[in-house]
């Protein structure tokens, strides 16, 4: 790859770790792609590696995001300190533009209310600490900022076709992870910045309201009718091996309809029932597990092979 695409790798590769940041140079200054968590202790190392880079913050244009969560844009109240809002240009999916400028909306789309119809308080405590307030359902990971109004965003939307430096990507909305999830498929050098879709390793969490389980297997399959090098994920380091980690993932996910079709023959169970069944931690099981639960009931409920009375799920 050229100097003029840098791969600024986050410390960590697992959640809730910042997103890796990536930038490209063109004859206007920088593009940045991703900013990482807001959390100062991950802002502080960022700006201090984007100086070790030579990076000048007034030569910054762009910023493109993936998608709304803390760990990909956190950090953009610490920019907007430094920088004009007019000067310098988000690039963000029309779908998840919304949630971007709305922490609201963005607690919407994980779906946290699932939990609380649950009655689930060991894990509501376990996850929010003792007082459940939605809204720390954000501050709990890489420190959330919203787009101000002022900001000067661009949306993009499925197909598009993004020129960034010598860069030519397309732009894929790849829900499931979020609702407006994008990956971006250079064209020319045949990458994926695949965001939280494909990581290195595991699999992202997918709640109901940002896809799902259906809305991620989609998303997978769509991927897949590209020709794809290597990949740089969010969260990890570039790999080549992407129709076999394409495959593994497809795996884990449809390997939990599986387990939830194999129990409910035992007898009908809850939602709460199933994310313990798929998760060990109490923690876990009252996120993401009952969110992706959730998920895969819808998907078997569309396939015909689970129905619900109540709070109860059957198999048909
Ligand atoms: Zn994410």
């Amino acid at each position: 790859m050229n100097t003029d695409f840098l791969f600024i790798k986050a410390e960590k590769s697992m959640w809730p770790a910042s997103a890796n940041i990536f930038a490209i140079k063109d004859d206007e200054g920088i593009i940045l792609i991703e900013v990482g968590c807001g959390l100062r202790k991950f802002t502080r190392v960022l700006f201090k590696r984007l100086e070790g880079l030579d990076f000048k913050l007034d030569d910054l244009h762009t910023i493109v995001i993936s998608h709304a969560h803390p760990d990909h844009m956190g950090a953009m109240s610490a920019f907007y300190k430094r920088i004009n809002p007019a000067d310098v240009k988000i690039i963000i999916n029309e779908i998840e533009k919304e949630s971007a400028q709305n922490i609201d909306l963005l607690n919407e789309s994980f779906d946290i209310n699932l939990i609380k119809q649950q009655n689930f308080e060991s894990g509501v405590k376990e996850f929010f600490g003792d007082t459940f307030d939605i809204n720390q359902s954000l501050g709990m990971f890489c420190s959330m900022s919203q787009l101000p109004d002022n900001a000067y965003i661009q949306t993009i939307k499925d197909n598009d076709v993004l020129q960034l430096g010598n860069y030519q990507f397309k732009v894929l909305t790849t829900p499931g992870h979020a609702p407006g999830h994008t990956s971006f498929y250079e064209m020319n050098h045949r990458f994926l910045l695949s965001g939280d879709l494909i990581g290195e390793i595991g699999t992202a969490w997918y709640s109901p309201s940002s896809g799902g389980a259906i809305g991620y297997l989609s998303s997978l399959e769509k991927v897949e009718n590209f020709p794809i090098d290597y990949i740089y994920p969010s969260h990890g380091n570039k790999f080549s091996n992407v129709k076999e980690r394409i495959n593994q993932i497809r795996n884990k996910i449809l390997i939990k309809d599986q387990i939830i079709l194999e129990n409910l023959k035992k007898g009908p169970h809850t939602i709460l029932d199933l994310a313990k069944l798929l998760y060990k931690t109490t923690r876990a099981q009252a996120f993401p597990g009952v969110a992706i639960a959730e998920g895969h009931i819808i998907k078997l409920e569309k396939e015909n092979k689970v129905e619900r009375d109540n709070n109860l799920i059957f198999i048909v």
